[in-house]
């Protein structure tokens, strides 16, 4: 029987890898859907120390892209039983500086990227009556960051998207989530300057960053087959920065 398979954008990155290992050992086939770079690609098979899994190279604002790799998934691979949308970048700067492409980057990348995804991949799931699509948010979508309007945006409407999912999918027993990560040790973060890095270490309540694998854990509870009673919810991961009800 083919083993399910889990569709991981943004795969070869550092959440995206954390998950892929994470869903490999929930019994999944994780496949990284990423932008190629060889080097990253070698890293990833390394990471998940020969068990099955693939990657495709894919750019998720591409709509037709996103629907090959879909269909190259079921495939090669089997049927797609999990996406989780964990492609993202950031283009900071105060809005006063913010040039209408790197505007428009984010929102193509980190909300439209999750539509072209979860539209395509979808269909396979309705079909057979189950499914888990994870939507990778941000703590700073919940609260706002200062030049970070681009970024906010696309992750505080991602969890609109999230939601607006989650209640066309649940009688089909597709669940639709979002995981909110706070600050998490990946290139992402290795780029904030080490004095505000302390800072923002410091005001976390557990006293550290967080490590991939904390928000990788939160991911594949979410594609449990017990976890069906949980969609259109958003998990914050994040050390207890943000708390709220
Ligand atoms: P990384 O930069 O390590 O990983 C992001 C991955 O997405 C990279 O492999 C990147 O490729 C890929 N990517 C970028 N653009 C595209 C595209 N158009 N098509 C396909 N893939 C693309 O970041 P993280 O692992 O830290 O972040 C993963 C997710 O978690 C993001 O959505 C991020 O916003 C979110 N997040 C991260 C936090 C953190 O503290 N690290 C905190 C909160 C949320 P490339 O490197 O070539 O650009």
């Amino acid at each position: 029987m083919n083993m399910p398979v889990a569709l991981v954008t943004g795969g070869l990155g550092g959440l995206g890898t954390a998950i892929c290992i994470a869903l490999s050992r929930a019994g999944f086939v994780p496949v990284a859907v990423d932008l190629p770079e060889a080097g990253r690609v070698a890293r990833f098979r390394e990471a998940l120390q020969g068990h099955p899994s693939g990657t495709i190279d894919c750019d998720v604002t591409d709509d037709a892209a996103c629907r090959r790799a879909v269909e190259h998934a079921e495939s090669g691979h089997g049927p797609v039983a999990v996406l989780v949308n964990a492609a993202g970048i950031t283009r900071d700067a105060t809005l006063r500086k913010l040039e209408p492409a790197h505007w428009e980057d984010v929102m193509r990348v980190n909300l439209g990227g999750a539509y072209h995804m979860s539209r395509h991949a979808m269909h396979g799931m309705v079909e057979r009556g189950h499914g888990r699509i994870v939507n990778i948010g941000s703590i700073n979508g919940q609260t706002g960051q200062f030049g970070q309007t681009n970024y906010a945006a696309a992750k505080a409407g991602l969890h609109g998207f999230t939601m607006s999912l989650a209640r066309e999918l649940a009688a089909k027993g597709v669940t639709v989530n979002t995981v909110s990560p706070g600050y998490v040790d990946t290139e992402m973060t290795r780029v904030i300057r080490e004095d505000i890095r302390s800072r923002i270490v410091a005001s976390i309540p557990v006293g550290r960053i967080g490590q991939p694998e904390d928000i990788a854990r939160v991911v594949a509870f979410l594609c449990e087959p017990g976890a069906g009673y949980i969609t259109g919810a958003n998990i914050p991961v994040n050390g207890g920065l943000f708390m709220s009800f």
